[in-house]
């Protein structure tokens, strides 16, 4: 029998990975997770030999176990393809005595490509197998990053429209060029006024909102989301856990068997929570480390087991990390306390105080953080050491990880995930670099970079900044139920 999911909050209803993915989120508000974590099924030692396609293929069979053979092969096979700049898809570099995960070589430059390039076919697949023919409506709230990556997925793909909210003041230049200037004709993408968490809010309210599901069913519209709370979107991800442990026992790091340590830069928790599934699905792991930046509720929640959102909201140098709701926070609690109850309780804690408490042992996840000094003085000191250069993301996960070490005198093997390339967020990396770039202009910090860093600009980003705007609506946070609405119309 094919796995099965249910909602962290507590309905009963039990449903395949399928519908799942075509529902994007429980009625209950709670996320689907799978009944039981299914541990790998095959001699761990046999992913030496794997590429990543063939290495995705019998990860997500055990998660998305009601497609066929054939089908899933085949969205696999769509995914990861060309459309990356290397076959390797997620390589693992090696800079300045640390370990590196490059998950920034597909179309928009960041780890979002890797479960966005495969969730339009995902979806598609899924609403085929449940006789859905209405038109799928992807719903996304982004900190920057998610947008363009669901836009450049979903663009154009039959049966699919897609709108985009992204916080007007709080992406990067390139970030915000990317979504508006998105082509495809079932694209939309609004800037809002407010931030992240708002936007989120908003959409997952409208996921919930049955008048409006009924409303906009009777003209043939469903909804779905390209967010991490949707299934589909994070089981794609646990597939690189398994690669680079791969690519670390190949280039000697590590003998086969022994455990190594994750550093991840997290926001929304999906990430880092796809790390948790790669470990009890077997992955020899020793820590998974939580790295915040100044937004560190994680980090404070990790180790005080208050998760408390009463603060300010900083808008840093890594925004796609600027986040006080990490909506994926909720899977892991309802993997620790295994209570449906318990999980629902919190949930309705932090609705109504903002805050909830439960503690979560290391043994599962350690949180650290970066200010934003650690890490542009991250970013300055692996560049000089080696010539590498990383992102401001990647950069919080590099500082976070040299105070973990330091700290615990942990010398386990770690890999830094990398989520972003540092071109996204060129004029940042630059200033971090040398301080006589403090005013650079930040298309212009794309050539600055490009000579600092003696590597060719992307082409998914050359020339963005004389792109036709095509997307220029600015709305209010409370206006965005009735923007989609309208849009549907
Ligand atoms: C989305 C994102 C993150 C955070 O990942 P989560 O899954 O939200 O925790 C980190 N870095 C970059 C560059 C991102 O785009």
């Amino acid at each position: 029998m094919s796995l099965q999911f249910k909602s962290t909050r507590g309905d009963k209803t039990l449903i395949t990975a399928s519908q799942a993915i075509v529902k994007g989120i429980s009625e209950d508000g709670g996320l689907y997770v799978p009944c039981e974590i299914p541990k790998i099924d095959f001699n761990l030692e046999k992913i030496l030999e794997m590429n990543y396609r063939e290495l995705a293929y019998e990860v997500l069979k055990l998660i998305i176990s009601d497609f066929t053979e054939e089908e899933l092969k085949c969205c696999i096979n769509s995914a990861y393809d060309e459309k990356f700049d290397t076959d390797l898809i997620a390589p693992l570099k090696s800079a300045a005595d640390e370990y590196f995960l490059e998950l920034f070589h597909g179309r928009t430059l960041a780890f979002k490509d890797i479960a966005l390039s495969i969730l339009p076919y995902l979806l598609k697949t899924s609403a085929k197998k449940n006789g859905v023919d209405d038109k799928i409506v992807i719903l996304t709230a982004t900190s920057g990053d998610t947008g363009k990556a669901a836009l450049e997925g979903f663009a154009d793909v039959d049966g699919t429209k897609i709108i985009v909210f992204f916080p007007e003041e709080g992406v990067s230049p390139v970030q915000k060029m990317q979504m508006v200037t998105q082509t495809g004709k079932n694209t939309c993408v609004a800037g809002i006024k407010g931030n992240f968490d708002d936007a989120q809010t908003a959409v997952k309210q409208i996921f919930t909102d049955n008048e409006l599901a009924a409303e906009l069913k009777s003209k043939g519209y469903v909804f779905s989301s390209a967010n991490s709370i949707n299934i589909g979107r994070l089981a794609p991800q646990i597939v690189y856990y398994f690669y680079a442990y791969a690519q670390m026992v190949k280039n000697g790091s590590i003998k086969f068997g022994d455990k190594i340590n994750f550093t991840v830069p997290t926001g929304n928790f999906g990430d880092i929570l796809a790390g948790f599934y790669a470990k009890e699905m077997g992955l020899p792991v020793n820590k998974l480390i939580c790295a915040s930046n100044d937004n560190k509720v994680l980090y404070d929640f990790f180790k005080t087991g208050v998760y408390n959102t009463n603060r300010e909201f900083v808008v840093t140098a890594s925004p796609s990390m600027d986040i006080l709701i990490s909506s994926n926070l909720e899977r892991l609690l309802y993997h620790i306390s295994e209570s449906a109850e318990t999980t629902k309780t919190l949930m309705d804690e932090l609705k109504s105080d903002k805050k909830y408490s439960f503690k979560v042992s290391s043994d599962y996840i350690t949180g650290e953080y970066a200010t934003q000094e650690e890490t542009f003085m991250g970013i300055k000191e692996v560049y000089e050491k080696s010539g590498y250069v990383m992102d401001t993301h990647t950069a919080v996960a590099y500082a976070s990880y040299k105070k973990y070490k330091k700290e615990t005198n942990d010398n386990t093997q770690n890999v830094i995930v990398s989520t972003a390339s540092p071109y996204k967020f060129a004029k940042d990396v630059c200033r971090a670099i040398d301080s006589k770039y403090d005013n650079l202009n930040p298309f212009k910090a794309l050539d600055v970079l490009s000579e600092i860093w003696k590597e060719k600009i992307p082409v998914q980003i050359s020339g963005i900044d004389k792109r036709e705007i095509l997307h220029k609506t600015v709305i209010e946070k409370s206006e965005i139920k009735n923007f989609v609405r309208n849009y549907l119309k």
